[in-house]
């Protein structure tokens, strides 16, 4: 197992790389102790916190509302939760969003933990303190900054998620490497075996660099006033398409990525040469890199995009691969970048 620690505001995160869930006891206060999981992890690990009781919310995106949040305070209740209960999340990242957002408004704030069980939640989603739900159109526009007390990474439990879904996970390791890691990028590149092989200590491995660059970041600065706004490389089309299709958060930040990657070639930032690389990784990993959703639908969507600053965006472009750049980019300018692109 692998430690890193995330320094935050109002408290510290313990991030446990390659602990195991039948260890979470150890990392547990003693008080009142609630689990937060999805209809999937129930089914297939729920015999691992049957001491606990359960909170048992449906798995998938569409779970990220506030029906969700009033549900899971009104069983808190029912449980006779107080302001000293402990909640822990074990899930992906709709888990994890979920239970810090909970977790900091009941009772003005109870402390939490989560064993992060998805890849994606592994190496992004469970690790920076972010949480939250999405509300009416808007991707998660309700929520706080937040630190979990503990995030265990448990990569054996990668062992049972559907393959669609590590393809997603790969989604955001290729932005961390696209925006601060050319060594990873070229790693992942020479180990395609070991990632179709799921070779364990190669993804223990990848898990660990990724939670390094994400708490690297973080630790800068955690409410994202400069350096973080790097991690929403790909997330503005991103969101944009999730909002306008079925696709997983990874599928739909692969094609935000691509589009990005064009803005960076554009302005001279990267070559033609390097878009065609990234393009090639990301479709090696099955992932997708383009999309027939009407350019309008997409464009209009990133009005409405929360990190909007009136009429401008800070747009996350790569200055080379391994190297992000934030530039202020009119709205106007991104609304016909995006009516363009083919
Ligand atoms: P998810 O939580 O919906 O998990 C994906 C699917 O995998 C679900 O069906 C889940 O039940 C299943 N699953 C999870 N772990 C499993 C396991 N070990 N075995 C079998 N099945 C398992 O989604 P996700 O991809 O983990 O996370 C996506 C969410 O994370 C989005 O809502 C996104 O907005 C959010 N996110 C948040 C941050 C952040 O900083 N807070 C960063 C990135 C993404």
């Amino acid at each position: 197992m692998k430690v890193l620690s995330i320094y935050g505001k109002f408290g510290d995160s313990q991030l446990l790389i390659g602990e195991q869930i039948g260890n979470l006891k150890k990392y547990l206060p003693d008080r009142k102790i609630i689990v937060i999981t999805d209809t999937n992890l129930n089914r297939l690990y729920g015999n691992r916190f049957s001491q606990f009781p359960v909170i048992v919310v449906e798995a998938g995106e569409k779970t990220k509302t506030l029906e969700t949040l009033s549900f899971i305070i009104s069983r808190l209740i029912e449980l006779g939760a107080d302001r000293h209960s402990f909640l822990v999340g074990i899930g992906g990242g709709v888990v994890c969003d979920i239970t810090g957002f909970v977790a900091s408004v009941f009772m003005r704030g109870i402390d939490f933990g989560f064993v992060s069980t998805s890849l994606l939640s592994q190496v992004d989603a469970s690790v920076g303190g972010k949480n939250g739900v999405n509300f009416l159109s808007y991707k998660n526009i309700i929520g706080t900054f937040n630190q979990p007390q503990f995030v265990i990474c448990d990569t054996e439990m990668l062992q049972t998620l559907p393959p669609e879904e590590i393809r997603s996970g790969f989604g955001e390791i290729i932005k961390h490497a696209l925006i601060a890691d050319e060594e990873l990028f070229a790693e992942i590149i020479d180990n395609q075996q070991n990632i179709l092989a799921f070779n364990q200590s190669f993804f223990t491995d990848l898990v660990y660099r990724n939670v390094q660059i994400k708490a690297t970041i973080v630790n800068r600065d955690e409410k994202e006033s400069g350096e973080r706004k790097k991690l929403n490389f790909g997330h503005t089309l991103g969101h944009a398409i999730e909002k306008h299709s079925d696709l997983s958060h990874g599928e739909a930040i692969s094609i935000g990525m691509m589009f990005s990657a064009h803005l960076s070639a554009k302005k001279g930032y990267i070559s033609q040469q390097d878009v065609e690389k990234i393009k090639m990784l990301l479709n090696n990993l099955g992932l997708p890199t383009s999309t027939n959703i009407d350019r309008k639908k997409l464009a209009d969507a990133i009005t409405k995009d929360k990190k909007r600053n009136s009429d401008f965006i800070d747009f996350v472009m790569i200055k080379k691969i391994g190297e992000a750049i934030v530039e202020r980019i009119s709205i106007d300018e991104l609304k016909t970048d995006i009516l363009n692109y083919e």
